[in-house]
Parts: structure tokens; sequence; C-alpha cells
């Protein structure tokens, strides 16, 4: 049965907070504004207390279990980064405040700012973007205001591979440019003959996912990157996948010439259910002055202050960023140093490919890109043999019979029955053994007891939804029953 909802529950008579008495005089509330119904619950302190603690353990989450949730990153989002955004210097500021007064929190961005630029590559780095499409955002618009100072501004044309997230044709279009999607080779590269039909005097640039959602490295990374300028285009990289090679390599360096940081991801705030998120866009020196502002920079005296850019593309978003998560990515980096962070992709990429390795093994789920070698995630199907009518769909929905959360599924959209696996890091050798052990059983289960599968989740609070009609004709409201909860 599902949780009663909360207006549902109570007694008349019954509370938690007892109020008291008035030692001012009493002043009558203006009559626009009482209302003579109005259902709410009487309960006590407990039974609040145990109703909202019931509904939150249906909850799913990495601080419950494993969550390979491709391309998002999941990882454990460590305490310690909680403790600190918490810290009462942190939580009490104003933005409007003065500089002078905010002195701490300006050098935390700043160095926050300098360590970003130092990880990926860059030259310069604005934390104001809220998530990663926001900053997709911010760096094409940044592409195409630099393209209109070297008088190239009749450019409207942007290159996206067909294995992208779907954010990056978003962008595109939203910035008022026009999307060419570039199709994959067989082994998950960019094909470079189509890329080389599109370099021409209309070119804006290109934006590309390194690792890409396949959990591949470009191989031609460097070769795309100088065609693409060679052109008269600049090369965007979304960096949603940056925990696969921090330490490593720096997309800066390959060639690229503005990227996303998904703080949230790479970086460990939580952010499922839609977050909070920031994704700070880093440049090169010759896209800095047309960054978004202000930004944190040091005078000669050492003070911090707000700079803007020469030619900045104005501000994209209030004030400047989400704090709390710039806080919580700022302890993670402190926490982990350089070597940490190297150590944190290689073993991300340990974990991403001794999974896809096991899986191969057992042969139940076909992985089209397995012949490589993985990044710090994969891509395979749910297309079991012997098991025609299971789908992807199917599997993911057992999973949480199992206590798992699903991979991500259907995407990218390049591969038919798409289940991407991303273990991230923090996962222990028994947890990757265990989620084997369940995606072989349920493998088995397709091909005895399909239905099983088709039914499935069984155990969660919520079995199989309809999800097209929740999303075409959402029931958004509930009328309580009347006889409960009115005074
Ligand atoms: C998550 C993701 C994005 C978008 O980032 P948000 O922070 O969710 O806006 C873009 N591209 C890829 C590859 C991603 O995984």
């Amino acid at each position: 049965m599902s949780e009663p909802f909360i207006y549902e529950l109570g007694e008349p008579g019954r509370h938690g907070v007892d109020v008291p008495d008035v030692d001012v005089p009493e002043t009558p509330i203006p009559a626009e504004f009482v209302r003579e119904e109005l259902p709410l619950p009487e309960l006590s302190e407990a039974d609040v207390v145990r109703h909202y603690v019931h509904l939150s353990q249906k909850n799913y989450a990495v601080d419950v279990g494993f969550y390979p949730l491709g391309s998002c990153t999941m990882k454990y989002n460590p305490k310690v980064n909680e403790r600190m955004a918490r810290l009462p210097g942190f939580v009490n500021l104003h933005p409007l405040q003065d500089p002078a007064t905010v002195q701490g929190a300006m050098q935390l961005m700043y160095e926050l700012q300098a360590m970003l630029a130092e990880i990926a590559g860059f030259d310069a780095v604005t934390l104001q973007p809220s998530a990663g499409a926001h900053g997709e955002l911010t760096g094409v618009l940044i592409m195409r205001k630099a393209q209109i100072a070297r008088g190239q501004g009749h450019r409207t044309k942007i290159l996206v591979p067909d294995s992208a997230h779907g954010t990056n044709p978003a962008t595109t279009t939203m910035s008022g440019l026009r999307v060419v999607e570039l199709p994959s080779d067989k082994n998950g590269n960019v094909d470079l003959e189509a890329l080389k039909r599109e370099l021409d005097d209309d070119l804006v640039g290109l934006m590309i996912t390194n690792p890409s959602t396949l959990g591949l490295f470009e191989q031609h990374i460097v070769e795309i990157c100088e065609l693409v300028h060679q052109a008269g285009g600049l090369v965007y990289g979304d960096g949603a996948n940056l925990n696969a090679i921090m330490g490593i390599v720096r997309p800066g360096d390959l060639g690229i010439d503005v990227m996303h940081f998904n703080l949230h991801k790479t970086f460990s705030t939580p952010h499922g259910g839609g977050g909070p998120g920031s994704g700070p866009v880093g440049v090169t020196a010759e896209l800095a002055p047309f960054l978004p502002g202000p930004i944190v920079d040091v005078d000669e005296n050492g003070e911090y202050i707000w700079k803007w850019p020469e030619q900045s593309i104005g501000r994209v978003r209030s004030f400047h960023g989400n704090f709390g998560v710039i806080v919580r990515a700022y302890t993670y980096i402190r926490m982990h140093g350089a070597e940490g962070l190297r150590r944190v992709s290689e073993d991300a990429v340990l974990n991403a490919n001794y999974m896809q390795a096991r899986l191969q093994a057992r042969g139940d789920y076909p992985i089209p890109y397995g012949h490589r070698t993985c990044m710090h995630e994969f891509v395979a199907q749910g297309k079991i043999s012997g098991a025609a009518g299971v789908h992807a769909l199917d599997v993911a929905k057992r999973l949480i019979d199992y206590g798992f959360h699903p991979p991500t599924m259907y995407f990218p959209l390049i591969v038919h029955e798409a289940l991407m696996i991303e273990p991230t890091e923090t996962e222990s050798k028994e947890t990757l053994d265990a989620f084997i052990e369940a995606l072989t059983r349920i493998a088995e289960e397709a091909r005895t007891d399909p239905d099983l599968l088709h039914t499935a989740p069984h155990l969660a609070p919520v079995r199989r939804l309809d999800e097209v009609r929740a999303a075409r004709r959402p029931i958004l409201t509930r009328t309580p029953p009347a006889h409960r909860a009115t005074k």
C-alpha cells in the first residue's frame, strides 16, 4: 500500500507544538487573509517525524546503495564536504555584501577557479553557470561572441557527434545556431571523413565529449581539434566525463578551447533528483575576455575583487553561482590533492574495465564496443540471447528488486537497448561483483520466467509505472478525504 498523504493523517485536537500565551496585545488578522476551511492535519510531533522518515526511506540514494547511472558520476559524496558547506561563515553570507567583508569566500572562489584551470588546462574559469547544460550555453555564447569579434559573425553551424548528450544540440539551438550531426565510426570515434565534409566557412565549431558517452576516449582528438581550428572553428568540450581523465590528460592541452565542468558529478555534490548543480566553464587565453562576469581576481594589494572581463557575454545567472556546490568541490579537491585526483580517475577506469570484462566473459549482454578498453563507463545492451521479448527497461526494473539503482537506459541513442554502466571509483570489488551476479541472474530469469521481468519491480514502493501517461497526463493534486484533517 502506498504511504498515506500527510493530509489524510491526524486526529482533531492532536498537536506537536505548544504555542506560548501571547504577551503582546492581540491584533485581528485582516479578513482577506483568513480561510475558514483550511484542511490542515492535526498530528503529534512523533507522527510527523515518522511520516517524513518513512518517506525518506523510500528514496534510493548513493548513501543507500550502488548507483551506476552512466554519465552522471554518482560517486560517494564525502560528508566532510557537507560540513564545510554548512560553516556559518559561508552559510550566513549575502551576495550583495561589501567584498571587504567576504574575502574568505572570494579567496575560495579564486582558488577553485585556478584549480579547475590547472586540472583541465585552461587559462581562465567562470564559476557562474548552475549546471553542465548551463555551462554549455555559456560556452557556445562565448564561441559565438569570439567569432563575431574576429569578423566571423556569419558562421552558424555547430557539429555534434551522434553519441552526444541531448543537451549539446539543445544548447546549439538555444544559442540561435544550427546543429549538424556527425556519425561515429565502428570504433566509436568521430567519423573523420564526415567531419572533413563539414569543415567550411559556416562552421562555428564542434561540441565534443571526451571520453564520449560510449565511455571511449576519442582516439583522434588532437587531429579533430586541429581540423576544426584550420577551418576557423572552435572546439567545445563537454566535460561531464572528466572523472575518467583527471591528472592524466588535460582537455586544454588536446586543443579544446572551452569546456564545462560538472562539479556535482566529478567533484561530488549529491545531485539525484535534479539538483543542485554547478557548471563552471574554462577557456583558453583567447576566449578569456568573453567570460561571463564578474569573476574573482586579486589586485596588487592581495585583495580579492570582482572583475568584469573586457568583452564579457554578460551575466548568465544571478550573483556568483551555486556557492554551496563550489565549497563542496573545493573541499573535495583539497582533500584529494593532485595525486589523489589522478588516483580517482585511475580507479574509476579500473572499476569500469573490471565490470566490462566480467560481463563480457559471462556473455549474457552484448557490449558493442567491448573490443576497446573503456574509460570510466561502458555501454552494454539489454538484449539477452534466448529471451527475445525482454528489453533493457525490464532488466533495469528488475535490478530494483535486487536492491540496485538501474543504469542509464536508452542513451547514448546510437546503441540499441543501451544500458550505460558507470561504477565510479568509490565502489568496492564486492559491490561490483554483486551487481554482475544480479545481471547474470536476471538474464537467467529472462530466459525461464520473462514475465517476472515484464512486471518488475515487485519489491519497490511502487510497481511498474505507465511512464508515458505519467508524463502526458500527470496527476499533480490529490484531494484529501473531507472527514479527516479538518479542525
Ligand atoms: C550530465 C551531462 C550533461 C549535462 O549536465 P547537467 O549538469 O546535468 O546539466 C551534458 N553532457 C553529458 C555527457 C552529461 O553526462
